[in-house]
Formats: C-alpha cells, structure tokens, sequence
C-alpha cells in the first residue's frame, strides 16, 4: 500500500469544486493538487504547468499510447481530452503526500480499478443555482453553459458512485465537510498502515 493516498473529487463544472479545494488546500498540509493534461484551451488567467499541462490533441495520444500508459486515467469531456499523469501522481503518493485528482465520473471510473482512491462529489444546491453560478464566473458562453448544464444532470445520476456527497450551497460548510473527510480518512488508512488495529475487527 502507498504511503498516501489519491483523493478523487468530481463535481460538473461551476459546482465551486475549484473554489472549495483552494480554501481547504491552503488550510491543511500534505497534500498535492495533480496537474492534469489537456486539449482543451487555457482560460484567461489559467497558467501552463499550474492549472493544467495544455497540450496538443497529438501529444495527448502520444503519451496515452506509451506502453504502459503516460496516463492513470483518461477522457474526453466537452470535447476535449483530459489526463492524469502517471509518474507525478506515483512519485507524490511515494513520498507520504495525499494527491487530489479533479477528475470527470469517467475517470473516477477508472482510478477506482486500479487505485484505493478516496471519492468525493460535490453537488450544487440546485441546477437553476448552478446556472447562475456558471454565468457569474463570466468564463463560458451561453452555449457552453448549456452543454454544461446538460452535462451536469448525467453527471448528478452518478454520485451515488462515491463514497462521500459534499453539496456546496453555504461554501464555508462545504469547505468544512471536505476538510473532515480528509482528516477523517487519514485517521483511518494510519490505522491500518501502523497494524494497531486489524481492519474489520473494532
Ligand atoms: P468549478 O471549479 O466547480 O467549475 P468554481 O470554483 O469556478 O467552480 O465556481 C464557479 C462560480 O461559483 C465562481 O464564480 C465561484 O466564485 C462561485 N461559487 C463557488 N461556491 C459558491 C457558493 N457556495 N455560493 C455561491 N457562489 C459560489
Ligand atoms: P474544465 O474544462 O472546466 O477545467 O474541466 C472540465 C471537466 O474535466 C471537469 O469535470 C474536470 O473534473 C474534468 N477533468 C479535469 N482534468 C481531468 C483529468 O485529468 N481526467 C479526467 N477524467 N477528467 C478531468
């Protein structure tokens, strides 16, 4: 078992999922944000190699193709590529660091085949407040708004799927919510990890 673990945090887009990891980020040590790969185009203000590693459609398979691939997980969302980089996420969890993926339900997907990831979702109070969320960010067009929309309640019919439900309608309880999960969850896998006390038996 590695030393940290990968915490999977899904949420459609304009949920607050960016807002509520940069509070809970700051606030607690040990863990590491993993910087995926994209096709999709930087937004304003999105910086290479912070916010995501921006590549072309030909890099992206390049390295999805490499044998074993470059990539944990991968998928197309809106039309664009997405990937978590296999050798950064590796290296971090080696060293005792918890790595958090936003990632897509279909990815999730994925890491829960080969990981023992952590799995968080993130809800919004409502669509209707989702919607006014997304145009109030200013980043999107009507038309990606709707695209978003549409996406976000195929996206909602999964969230049964992980192990725990955060909905983001006053932030600072969201924020507390994600903050006890993890706290939570290392509590648990330490205990396993030390062997002070045998999974099952309480
Ligand atoms: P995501 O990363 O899920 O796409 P963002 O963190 O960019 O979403 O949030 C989308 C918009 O909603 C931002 O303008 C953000 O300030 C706002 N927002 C986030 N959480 C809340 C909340 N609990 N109440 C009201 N507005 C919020
Ligand atoms: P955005 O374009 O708004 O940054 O992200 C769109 C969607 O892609 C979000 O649901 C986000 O979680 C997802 N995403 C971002 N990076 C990855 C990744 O590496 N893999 C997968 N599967 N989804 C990702």
């Amino acid at each position: 078992m590695s030393k940290g673990f990968i915490l999977v945090i899904s949420a459609p887009s304009g949920c607050g999922k960016t807002t509520i990891l940069r509070k809970v980020m700051g606030d607690l040590p040990g863990l590491v944000f993993s910087v995926s790969h994209t096709t999709r185009p930087p937004r304003p203000g999105e910086e290479n190699g912070r916010d995501y590693h921006f590549v072309t459609r030909e890099q992206f398979i390049a390295i999805r193709d490499r044998e074993p691939s470059g990539f944990l997980e991968w998928a197309e969302v809106h039309g664009n590529f997405y990937g978590t980089g296999r050798d950064e996420v590796v290296a971090r969890l080696e060293q005792g660091l918890d790595v958090v993926l936003d990632i897509d339900v279909q990815g999730a997907r994925q890491i829960r085949r080969t990981a023992e990831p952590v799995t968080v979702f993130i809800a919004p109070p409502s669509l209707d407040e989702l919607a006014r969320r997304l145009r109030g960010r200013g980043t999107e067009t009507e038309e990606t708004i709707a695209l978003r929309l549409r996406n976000a309640e195929i996206e909602m019919e999964a969230a049964s799927e992980y192990d725990y439900l955060v909905i983001n309608d006053r932030l600072d309880e969201a924020v507390e919510s994600l903050r006890a999960i993890i706290i939570a969850e290392r509590s648990r896998r330490r205990r396993r990890i030390d062997g002070t006390q045998v999974p099952g038996i309480i």
